[in-house]
């Protein structure tokens, strides 16, 4: 773990606002998955939209992973870092023609959520071989927003239009070679876990689907963002998904791969996004502290009301104050917490942001035209990779010459 006192190191050398990464935790949490899940024939694909740092992704294509792309663009990406191509899976959702060509090009492994699309397959690339994914019919997630089964959501085919799928693989002469879900982001219960696996391995039969090489249970394992908050107890989670896959695969008849696509367990606790405080302001009934970031560098607070753990690296025995934490954006929701009891903050104090690795800087932007922080990336001790922030010059010229008149 990288102690407070080498962030504050960091924070100083570098400049703020700045995330840094322990790349030893990344490839640690991809570890253990394999110790938590005793199955021999298990491939973990890291969800790349958690976080596309290089320098961490390189430590995870070192360490053999696998990874899940859900845009060309990260197909691409991936290729361009060295994965690779049978480590890819492109999860397709609502692809456009010129996209599937693009992705059927770079030959990886796509994986169909749409009987719309599959039935241009049938007709247009007979005897394709493809990953088709499923609704799990399963709701769960840590907010509604990053539930991705069930009735409300765009993703996956409905488990009831199995037949109709069955009638489109035969008439395309399609190799269905995986069968796929993903429940949501955060997983509350382990129930749901094995609910979805469970509904996904009742239509993987070898009448439905004799091709299979794999089945692939998605992404989702939670993480604690909030004090309280306990962790899961995986390796009793591991032994029970690893007794049902192998009860299944011996209803099936043949050993399969069994996959999954976690991205926040992978990255969440390893990233912290610091930024020093520059302004404390008393309104009538709240005490603001003003830092030199904000929500579109790290956005899940205001996306999904999500909790983050504050600390204040400069003085972490001060006498508790309750503090609204914003940023230096425009708006009034600029805000990484909000009546929150943090060590007195003093201007120029160095804040950190807690589990800021997963869905902090890869949903950033560039809002109010500042630039998204830098990065590094930490491992073995010291700092192995770093991703600078543009300075405002840069971006100014970066937008202008994307532009021309017309
Ligand atoms: C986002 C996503 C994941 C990863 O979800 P986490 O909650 O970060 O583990 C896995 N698979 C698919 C298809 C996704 O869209």
């Amino acid at each position: 773990m990288i102690s407070d006192e080498s962030l504050l190191e960091f924070a100083k050398e570098y400049g703020t606002p700045l995330y840094v990464y322990d790349g030893d935790l990344v490839v640690e949490r991809y570890r253990d998955l394999f110790k938590f899940i005793p199955y021999d024939r298990l491939k973990i694909h890291y969800a790349l939209k958690a976080n596309y740092n290089p320098g961490l992704l390189t430590l995870l294509r070192d360490a053999g992973a696998g990874l899940d792309t859900v845009s060309p663009g990260e197909v691409v990406y991936a290729l361009k870092l060295g994965f690779p191509r049978e480590r890819i899976i492109y999860t397709a959702n609502n692809m456009t023609d010129a996209e599937f060509e693009q992705v059927l090009a770079m030959d990886v492994v796509m994986n169909i959520g749409s009987l719309s699309r599959l039935r241009k397959i049938a007709k247009q690339h007979p005897g394709m071989k493809l990953c088709l994914r499923f609704n799990p019919d399963v709701c769960d997630g840590d907010n509604e927003k990053t539930m991705t089964g069930g009735d409300l959501t765009k993703f996956g085919i409905l488990l009831e239009s199995v037949e109709e799928v069955k009638a489109l693989v035969k008439e395309g002469n399609l190799r269905v070679i995986g069968l796929h879900e993903h429940t949501g982001s955060g997983l509350q219960h382990a129930e749901s876990v094995y609910q979805s696996m469970d509904n996904l391995m009742a239509i993987a039969t070898p009448e439905n689907f004799p091709n299979l090489e794999f089945l692939d249970f998605g992404g989702g394992f939670k993480v604690p963002y909030k004090p309280e908050e306990r962790r899961v107890d995986y390796v009793a989670m591991g032994a029970e998904i690893a007794r049902r896959f192998t009860a299944f695969t011996e209803r099936y008849g043949r050993r399969l791969d069994m996959l999954f696509e976690p991205g926040k367990y992978m990255v969440a606790e390893a990233g912290h996004l610091l930024t020093e405080v520059n302004t404390i302001k008393c309104n009538r009934t709240r005490v603001i502290a003003g830092c030199d970031s904000g929500f579109p560098q790290l956005i899940r607070p205001v996306l999904y009301g999500a909790y983050h753990q504050i600390r204040n690296l400069s003085n972490p025995a001060g006498k508790p104050v309750v503090y609204d934490v914003c940023g230096n954006i425009c708006e009034t929701g600029d805000r990484f917490a909000e009546q929150r009891e943090l060590p007195e903050i003093r201007e120029y104090d160095i804040l950190a942001v807690g589990n800021a690795g997963a869905y902090c800087y890869s949903m950033g932007g560039v809002y109010n035209l500042r630039p998204m922080p830098g990065e590094i990336v930490v491992s073995g001790g010291k700092v192995v990779s770093e991703r600078r922030k543009l300075t405002t010059e840069e971006l100014a010229v970066q937008i202008l010459g994307e532009c021309s008149a017309k």
